[in-house]
């Protein structure tokens, strides 16, 4: 496995690889891997000889410096996994190469719509952060497929809606969450729960699936299966943030031409804020909104 962090010495393997007619798999990741990034390799390595996983904390989308600073670098573990994993090249540039001037006059992406709903709307800028990188990872890596997990649900819908806007010759694959046995979604910040919060945090899922067993019976209107999730997620000791249910294809209300709905839940606990979603496929005579 080769270790890139010069985005020049980045381009050159890359010319040399579209030369030999290989097929490219991109993985952009934020690093401090667990499963759920190794399913998106797996998933890349079904479509491309050469899968390429970035490891890039990336400045521009985090609104809170000190969440920057905090955030877990695990590189020399990361690389190691990947080694395992089969993967061919790993990506970890510095900011300083990627953003060489700065980020004040950094031309950016932006999706509209999509961007500055929801999460967006709690985190102003994070989706502009987000689709620059991706776009500009895009243009270093030149890959064929490019892997992104369902557990970012409104982060692949943005990326989705980017590559068909800008016209990337890229074909996304969605991956599917992967949780532990207990349904409780993997992710980097899991590692913060402390013994008892790991133990309340699969209740975030069980509310999720309560939800989505209601919303397919279409019974209840939404406001109230979202107060009731909110509370019992409050009694069981978690501080609920946001839960969404919209429509799974534009974010936005769910509506009589809404084929499918996703359940979005995010709730702190303790300090850690953790997020999960779930899609619906709804009966559009029976909407109760
Ligand atoms: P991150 O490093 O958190 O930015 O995540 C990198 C990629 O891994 C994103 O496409 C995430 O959606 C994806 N990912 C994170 N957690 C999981 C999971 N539990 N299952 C599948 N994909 C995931």
């Amino acid at each position: 496995m080769l270790i890139i962090d010069d985005p020049q010495q980045l381009r050159e393997k890359i010319k040399q690889l579209k030369q030999q007619g290989s097929e490219i798999a991109f993985v952009p990741t934020m690093g401090n891997l667990h499963e759920g990034h190794l399913t998106l390799v797996q998933a890349g390595q079904k479509k491309a000889a050469v899968v390429i996983v970035s490891i890039f904390v990336n400045p521009m989308q985090f609104n809170n410096a000190q969440d920057l600073l905090n955030y877990p670098k695990t590189v020399a573990q990361d690389c190691e996994k990947l080694a395992v994993a089969g993967v061919n090249i790993v990506f970890t540039p510095e900011a300083s190469s990627i953003y060489p001037n700065g980020l004040n006059t950094q031309t950016y992406v932006e999706v509209p719509l999509l961007s500055n709903c929801l999460e967006g709307e709690l985190r102003p800028g994070h989706f502009r952060g987000m689709s620059t990188i991706v776009n500009k990872l895009f243009n270093l890596v030149q890959p064929d497929y490019a892997c992104f997990g369902e557990k970012d649900f409104q982060q692949l819908a943005i990326v989705k809606q980017m590559v068909s806007d800008l016209a990337l010759p890229i074909e996304i694959i969605p991956v599917a969450t992967k949780r532990e046995k207990n349904g409780l979604a993997m992710s980097s910040r899991n590692s913060k729960l402390s013994g008892l919060e790991k133990q309340k945090a699969p209740f975030l899922a069980k509310v999720m699936n309560r939800i989505a067993i209601d919303l397919q019976a279409q019974k209840t209107e939404l406001s109230i299966l979202i107060d009731d999730a909110s509370n019992d997620l409050n009694n069981a000791g978690f501080n609920t943030d946001a839960i969404h249910i919209v429509d799974a294809q534009t974010l936005q209300a769910v509506s009589c031409d809404s084929k499918e709905a996703v359940i979005l839940m995010a709730a702190f606990l303790g300090e850690t804020r953790l997020i999960d979603n779930k899609v619906v496929t709804l009966n559009p005579s029976k909407i109760n909104i």
